[in-house]
C-alpha cells in the first residue's frame, strides 16, 4: 500500500477491473468510497458560477442538473444539448473552483485513521488532472476513480477485494440502489450538500440521508467499525 505522504494513483477512467492493491489502498482495512460532486464538492454552487460566466443561468428548480439551465430571463430551459456542452467544458476547465462541502475534509480527515478511502467520481475523463488537484488543494490526497453509469458494478469489484467493511456516499439515489443491489454488504448513506438542493432530492428508506457531514463521519465510522 502506499506509504504516508506518497501520492496515490489515479485511476483511468475506462478502468474495467480496479485493483486496490494498484491504488495503493489495503485490503486489510475498511474502505470508504465516496462521491465529489454535491457530496464533497459544491457543484451546483461551482457549475452556477462558471455557466454564469458564460451568459447562463442556473436555477433551483428542479432535482435535474439540465433542466435547471436558462438563458437569463427565459422561461423554458435551454437544449440538452447546450447543457451537456457548458457541463463538459465545466469539468474540463472549471471543475477545480468548487468549494469544498462544510465538515467534508474534517470528517475524512477523522475517518483516515480507521478506513481506507476512495474517491469515486462520475465524472469526463477530461477533469482527471483538475479533479486530482482539487482534492489535493483540499487535504484530500486520496486514491481517485473517474467513472461514469451506475456505480454497483465498480463498488462490488473494489469492496470483493476489502477484507474490512465498507461504506459509499453519493448524493443520487440511482448510484446508491446500484451499489445495495450489487454489494449488498456496503453501508450506503446519502449526502446532499447544497442546502438548496436538499428539499428538490428524492431520498429513500434503503439509504440513511445525512446532509451534515460531522452526522455522516459519525455514521460511517459505526456502520466500518
Ligand atoms: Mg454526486
Amino acid at each position: 500500500m502506499a506509504q504516508p505522504g506518497q501520492v496515490p494513483p489515479i485511476a483511468a477512467p475506462s478502468l474495467e477491473r480496479p485493483s486496490l492493491e494498484k491504488l495503493g489502498l489495503s485490503p486489510e482495512r475498511p474502505l470508504v468510497i465516496v462521491d465529489v460532486d454535491e457530496v464533497l464538492g459544491l457543484f451546483m454552487a461551482g457549475f452556477g458560477a462558471f455557466v454564469a460566466e458564460c451568459g447562463y443561468e442556473l436555477r433551483f428548480e428542479r432535482f435535474a442538473l439540465f433542466q435547471n439551465l436558462y438563458r437569463p430571463g427565459a422561461r423554458e430551459p435551454v437544449d440538452i444539448a447546450v447543457g451537456r456542452e457548458l457541463f463538459n467544458d465545466f469539468f474540463a476547465i472549471g471543475c477545480g473552483e468548487l468549494e469544498p462541502a462544510p465538515g467534508a475534509v474534517e470528517a475524512l480527515r477523522r475517518l483516515k485513521p480507521h478506513a481506507e478511502i476512495l474517491i469515486l467520481s462520475n465524472a469526463p475523463a477530461s477533469a482527471e488532472r483538475l479533479r486530482g488537484d482539487w482534492l489535493k488543494k483540499h487535504g484530500l490526497p486520496h486514491a481517485l476513480i473517474l467513472s461514469s453509469g451506475p456505480k454497483g458494478p465498480i463498488t462490488a469489484a473494489l469492496t470483493a477485494q476489502s477484507r474490512g467493511k465498507s461504506a459509499f456516499v453519493d448524493d443520487l439515489l440511482p448510484n446508491l440502489d446500484s451499489v445495495a443491489e450489487h454489494s449488498p454488504r456496503t453501508a450506503t448513506f446519502q449526502h446532499v450538500a447544497d442546502p438548496r438542493l436538499r428539499p428538490l432530492a428524492p431520498r429513500s428508506d434503503k439509504h440513511p440521508r445525512i446532509d451534515d457531514w460531522r452526522d455522516l463521519g459519525e455514521a460511517i465510522a459505526a456502520a466500518i467499525s
